[in-house]
């Protein structure tokens, strides 16, 4: 492109707002721009969460304003408040505007972490004759090429060896001799506590953070735009995230010093009214950029070193970033394009999730509570998410794509590369084994092990036919006789197989579960697109 009026025209999405990121490497703040994008499009193509929205558009109007305050040029394409022109043009047709408009030489990136949007930037940039520099993403501790080279020639991905040889490799949680602190490597065993009978207590909740003229703006924006969208009744009262990294910062010191130390013991623990229990809730301000990863991972090390956390929360806390976050990306880069079409179970195309995953009007006491930490968090700690609303799409036969397009609507920490691998490949087991060797599946009964939802239902955990029997446990063991085959190869699934043998024999109890099961799919399973009430 001849006559440039800028240099490089820098794109910063709405997942990448760190100022370390290698795209501003060189930058010249005389002759070169930022570009960001606020986009209709993008933000109704899935039904979305209004504190979804609200939290990216506020982070990223934040951001903006911390470039300029640096000297940096941005241009910057913000919503309107009311409807205008602008909400059928997509995000290639604002950065083609924006690239005629500023004639860069050439534009730069940091790897996005959605294929589909690179693909748009590769295309784009090609259709405009312009080059297009795609950065590494220094955010992470691992890099795709490094990912792929570990993954290739391996028979199968384990997380466990993958953890172990990243623990390696970045020196993290390891004696002088090069052993584990601890003398393990893995706690899981003892972070399975439940609350018992008398629940947790007093827990202190999440800090939260006083909305500003940004956030006030964006809000109102969001309510005159998305208005119909899911989420809150009150979306001022609801919006508590950080939006800037002083203010993520302040979030990742609260959870270290009030919540990290009985995280372990808890992490699976479920409670009626406790959204966040002893959670970081770190993920939407983690995948966004607003803090390194290392700065969690060093905190809750020096929490440790410092007598403040015991070990088995700890080595939890740093599984899930320098294990699990980076495994999953890297799934997520080495299966891709053709990850996202994983079907292994043989779902329906057209069966999407209930109705009642988008306003939580159900009458399962579990499923109630859950949905209504989504709506009004935008959030629900993992448990939850793999075990009642996962678990209950996993059973009911939803397709897990449209699974996945469920959770980037709901969730404010949901971005394509973490989302696909934890709810196609995790939560669905639609890879078929890639992410997770077996299914995440269990009875009624798991639940009420795990929380009290089950003490105030109408529904018996224990019973799988009849009026009162609880639809999870009626739906998992159709969906354990529905893949008989498929599993009892599988010898992580063993016992639950065996236990479908014997449970078999009473052929006319195993017809009535079928009849049941069939029916609860009927009713709540439509074949509606995932962005049904629009
Ligand atoms: Fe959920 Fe079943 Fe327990 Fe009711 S009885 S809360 S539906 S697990």
């Amino acid at each position: 492109m001849g006559d440039s009026k800028t240099r490089h025209l820098v794109l910063v999405l709405g997942d990448q707002l760190d100022h370390h990121s290698a795209v501003f490497d060189g930058f010249d703040n005389k002759r070169d721009a930022v570009w960001m994008a606020e986009n209709h499009r993008e933000a109704t193509h899935v039904w979305c969460h209004k504190l979804r929205l609200a939290f990216f558009f506020s982070a990223m109007r934040h951001f903006r304003d911390e470039l300029r305050e640096r000297g940096r040029a941005v241009c910057y394409h913000e919503l309107a408040r009311l409807k205008s022109d602008d909400r059928g043009e997509t995000f290639a047709e604002i950065l083609r505007k924006g690239v005629h408009e500023l004639r860069p030489e050439k534009l730069i990136v940091v790897e996005p972490g959605d294929h589909r949007v690179w693909e748009m930037l590769d295309a784009t940039a090609q259709d405009l004759g312009v080059e297009l520099d795609v950065r590494p993403d220094r955010h992470f501790y691992d890099t795709i090429a490094h990912f792929k080279a570990y993954a290739d020639g391996r028979k199968e991905l384990r997380l466990e060896n993958y953890y172990r040889m990243m623990r390696k490799r970045e020196n993290v949680l390891l004696t002088k001799d090069g052993e584990p602190v601890g003398g393990s490597w893995n706690y899981d065993q003892g972070n399975r506590e439940t609350f018992g009978k008398k629940g947790p207590g007093h827990i202190k909740p999440p800090r939260r953070f006083q909305l500003d003229d940004t956030t006030e703006a964006v809000i109102e924006m969001v309510e005159s735009r998305f208005g119909d969208h899911p989420g809150p009744d009150d979306l001022r009262d609801a919006f508590d995230f950080p939006v800037t990294h002083d203010r993520a910062r302040l979030l990742l010191r609260d959870f270290i010093k009030h919540r990290l130390p009985d995280f372990g013991r808890y992490e699976d623990a479920m409670w009626a009214g406790e959204d966040f229990l002893y959670h970081s809730r770190l993920s939407a301000a983690l995948n966004v950029k607003l803090i390194d990863p290392r700065s969690c991972v060093d905190a809750a090390i020096r929490a440790h070193e410092q007598g403040d956390a015991p070990i088995n929360s700890v080595e939890g806390f740093v599984r899930q970033l320098l294990g699990w976050r980076e495994f999953i990306r890297g799934v997520y880069w080495s299966h891709m394009p053709d990850y996202v079409e994983c079907n292994a179970l043989g779902c329906d195309e057209d069966a999407g999730v209930p109705v009642f995953f988008w306003d939580g009007e159900a009458d399962m006491d579990c499923v109630r509570h859950c949905m209504r930490s989504v709506i009004n968090h935008a959030y629900a700690h993992h448990i939850p998410r793999l075990m009642v609303l996962g678990q209950l799409a996993l059973l009911l036969g939803v397709h897990p794509r449209r699974f996945h397009d469920w959770h980037m609507a709901m969730y404010a920490d949901a971005i394509d590369w973490v989302s696909l691998p934890n709810t196609l490949g995790m939560s669905q087991y639609g890879d078929g084994g890639i992410v997770g060797t077996k299914p995440y599946c269990a009875s009624g009964n798991y639940i009420n092990k795990m929380s009290n939802y089950c003490a105030g239902c109408r529904y018996n955990p224990k019973q799988a036919v009849g009026n009162d029997a609880c639809p999870f446990t009626t739906l998992y063991w159709d969906f354990l006789d529905r893949h008989h085959q498929r599993f009892s190869n599988n010898p992580r699934m063993t016992f639950q197989i065996r236990n479908l043998d014997r449970k078999r024999e009473d052929r006319k109890q195993m017809k009535a579960i079928r009849e049941r099961a069939d029916r609860l799919k009927r009713e709540w399973i439509k074949p509606r697109p995932c962005h049904a009430g629009r």
